[in-house]
């Protein structure tokens, strides 16, 4: 809030109790506007009377947070709702195209970027083939990416809250360095490194954490799950509340260096068996097959060998997913490349879940993902949105209208 911070300093001391009361009002009246526009979010077609009643806030108040948000553009009148007698009340909605933000996913090979609105909409969804370079050429490349990009989607600047940066490594917990990036082959990237060259405000996080939040975002009534990434690495993410805990280190989520064979296959952290180890999706490949596409052709065709692996892969993924399940008892999703083709053997899956489950239950926590590829990118640009409809942070509205 840096125009309190400047009105602070130019005050006398013996108002500074004042301006706190003002301050106290002005995060009051942030908050209110922030609970109408999650309601509005989660509730189309609402009234003030039932957005009052709901939220426990007086019809005035929310008569007036109503006409500062239709002067921001962010609601609209959609027309009127039955009545029990006497006038009919009008049903506002959220302008889901009020806003938008930007996602882009930094991988070794190609740059993924993505533009979706409040409602979680993908606007546009664009991948770039270019190799990752630790360069001053590559970021500002990226920058011009970005540009074209959100140029073709016509936004204007002032409706972008943000762009979000997936990338695949260790986030710190402040989220200003990538601290090491296998892939990308990194130590200690700062962030600012890359944000310098975009000129809108930027967060960043972990791909597959950021991934976890775009897929479980649209689930409907789910705010919490856990999210499985099984690709050539095996990670994930734990959200709460649509939020990313991350734990003490950033390792929250790490799922594929879960152990689930003592003294088994020896993983890519150097470690033994590692559910990574069994279910990264370089087991399927190995030497036979040149990608998964040509892995389950011939599963389908009835290959033994290929039945045999596919089997196999399946039991300790049975493990790992009942491991997971059984810890945080709340639904998973499965994402990354295996994803695909995951969802035509669900019966055998479930199967093997049944038969390992403590306590009788039905696997129908498990989901699949419904962004594939895009799904960092789309996490990405979530960090915004999040931001602007959430609780974790102040609404980021024009500084005149504060
Ligand atoms: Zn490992």
């Amino acid at each position: 809030m840096i125009f309190i911070e400047y009105s602070l300093s130019h005050t006398t001391p013996i108002y500074i109790h004042k301006v706190g009361a003002w301050m106290n009002s002005l995060n009051i009246r942030a908050v209110n506007r922030k609970k109408v526009l999650n309601y509005l979010y989660e509730n189309r077609d609402a009234t003030k009377q039932i957005i009052s009643k709901s939220l426990n806030l007086s019809l005035p108040t929310v008569s007036f947070i109503l006409r500062d948000l239709a002067d921001l553009g962010l609601v609209t009148q959609t027309g009127t709702l039955k009545s029990s007698g006497g006038r009919k009340p009008v049903a506002i909605t959220l302008n889901y195209n009020a806003k938008y933000s930007a996602g882009i996913a930094v991988t070794q090979n190609c740059i993924r970027l993505a533009v979706i609105n409040l409602g979680e909409e993908i606007i546009k969804y664009k991948n770039i083939n270019v190799c990752f370079e630790n360069t001053d050429a590559y970021f500002a490349k990226l920058a011009e990416s970005l540009d074209r990009f959100l140029r073709r989607c016509k936004i204007d600047q002032e409706q972008l809250l943000g762009v979000g940066i997936a990338l695949p490594g260790l986030v710190t917990t402040d989220k200003r360095i990538l601290e090491y990036s296998p892939t990308l082959q990194i130590h200690r990237l700062p962030i600012q490194t890359i944000a310098h060259y975009i000129p809108y405000p930027v967060l960043a996080d972990n791909e597959a954490n950021l991934a976890g939040l775009a897929e479980i975002w649209h689930i409907n009534d789910v705010k919490s799950a856990v999210f499985l990434s099984i690709n050539k690495g095996v990670g994930g993410a734990v959200v709460i509340h649509n939020k990313i805990f991350s734990g003490a280190n950033g390792h929250a989520g790490e799922f594929g260096h879960m152990t689930i064979v003592k003294d088994g296959l020896t993983c890519s952290c150097g470690k033994k068996g590692c559910l990574e180890a069994y279910c990264s999706t370089n087991i399927l490949t190995d030497s036979h097959f040149s990608d998964l596409e040509n892995f389950f052709s011939a599963l389908v065709l009835g290959n033994r060998y290929c039945i045999e692996k596919w089997n196999r892969y399946l039991d300790f993924l049975a493990v790992g997913i009942n491991n997971i399940h059984t810890i945080f008892d709340c639904d998973l999703i499965i994402g990354g490349e295996i994803s695909k083709h995951l969802p035509h053997y669900t019966d055998v899956l479930n199967q093997k879940l049944c038969s390992l489950n403590s306590f009788g239950e039905q696997p129908n926590y498990l989901h699949y993902s419904k962004y594939y590829d895009a799904a960092s990118a789309v996490g990405a640009a979530l960090l915004f949105i999040n931001r602007f409809l959430g609780t974790e942070s102040a609404p980021d509205f024009p500084k005149n209208k504060q």
